[in-house]
C-alpha cells in the first residue's frame, strides 16, 4: 500500500524539528508521499527547500487568504516565480474564508483571482481552502473563464449538495480527518457519493487529528491511514482497491509520477 497525503505543512513548527522522525513514522505505516502546503512567503520558500530533499515530496505555494489584505504585487511576482520550481505541483492553497473576517473580502477576491492566473498561466493545478464561502468561490471559478482549470477542494466541509456542485464542475474533493468526527454526518453524506476518481485524501496536518488519535495535538502525517480506513469502510470497500484507488487520482491530479 502507497499513500499520499496530498495535503500537510510540514514546515509548521510542530512537525518541521523532528521531520526525519514524522517521515520515518509516515513510511513505516505506507504513506510514502507527501505534498507540503505553502501558506505564505516563508512557508513557500521552506516547503520548495524541504521538497527538494526527499524524493517522494512535492510541495505547492500560495498566500492564504487569512493574510490576502497585506498581499503586495511584489508577493505575488515572487510567488509565480516560485511557482515554477521543479518541486511545485500546484498553486495554493487559495481561496475564500469568510469565517472570521468577512469584511476582508475584496482582498481575498483579489488574491485567489492572482493565484487563478499563476496557476493557468503555469498549467498548475489550484489547491483551494473554501470556508463560509461556497456560492463565492463557486462563483469566482465560474466567472474566471480560463478552461482547463483543475482544482481541489481541499478539507471539504460542504453538504451532498454542494459536493455535487464541485463535481459537475469537474472539479476534485479531498476530506481529511474531520469526517471521522463524530458530529461530521453531513459531510460523510457528502463523502458517499464522491466517485474514487475525484476523491483525495489528506491530514492537513499539524491540525485536526482524526479518530481514533484525535487526543493526539499534533498530527501527522502517518495518521493518514486512520482517514483511509474509515472512508473504505463508510463506502464499503477493500482497503487496498480503495487506496490504490485515491492514490491513482492524486497522482494524476498533481501530475506526480510514480
Ligand atoms: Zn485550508
Ligand atoms: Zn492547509
Amino acid at each position: 500500500m502507497q499513500l499520499i497525503d496530498t495535503h500537510c505543512h510540514l514546515t509548521f513548527n510542530d512537525l518541521a524539528g523532528d521531520i526525519g522522525a514524522v517521515i520515518e513514522r509516515s513510511i513505516d505505516v505506507g504513506v510514502t508521499s507527501w505534498i507540503t502546503v505553502g501558506t505564505d512567503k516563508e512557508h513557500n520558500q521552506k516547503g520548495v527547500a524541504l521538497a527538494e530533499r526527499f524524493d517522494n515530496m512535492a510541495a505547492t505555494v500560495g498566500i492564504h487568504p487569512h493574510y490576502a489584505d497585506k498581499v503586495t504585487a511584489e508577493d505575488i511576482a515572487q510567488l509565480k516565480d516560485l511557482a515554477q520550481n521543479d518541486k511545485v505541483v500546484a498553486v495554493g492553497e487559495t481561496g475564500l474564508d469568510f469565517h472570521y473576517e468577512p469584511e476582508k473580502k475584496p482582498y481575498q477576491q483579489k488574491l485567489f483571482e492572482a493565484h487563478l492566473n499563476i496557476a493557468a498561466d503555469l498549467n498548475l493545478p489550484v489547491v483551494i481552502h473554501c470556508r463560509e464561502a461556497f456560492d463565492d468561490t463557486m462563483d469566482m471559478l465560474k466567472q474566471f473563464g480560463r478552461p482547463g482549470l483543475k482544482a481541489v477542494f481541499h478539507c471539504f466541509s460542504g453538504s451532498t449538495e454542494q459536493a455535487k456542485i464541485v463535481l459537475d464542475r469537474g472539479y476534485c474533493i479531498s476530506f481529511t480527518g474531520v469526517v471521522t468526527f463524530k458530529n461530521a454526518r453531513i459531510k460523510r453524506q457528502a463523502a458517499q457519493i464522491v466517485p474514487l476518481d475525484r476523491l483525495m485524501l489528506e491530514t492537513d496536518c499539524p491540525y485536526m487529528s482524526p479518530e481514533p488519535v484525535r487526543k493526539h495535538k499534533v498530527n501527522e502525517p502517518a495518521f493518514l491511514v486512520h482517514i483511509a480506513r474509515f472512508l473504505a469502510e463508510l463506502k464499503g470497500m477493500d482497503f487496498d482497491d480503495f487506496t490504490a484507488d485515491v492514490t491513482a487520482t492524486s497522482k494524476a491530479f498533481f501530475n506526480i509520477n510514480p
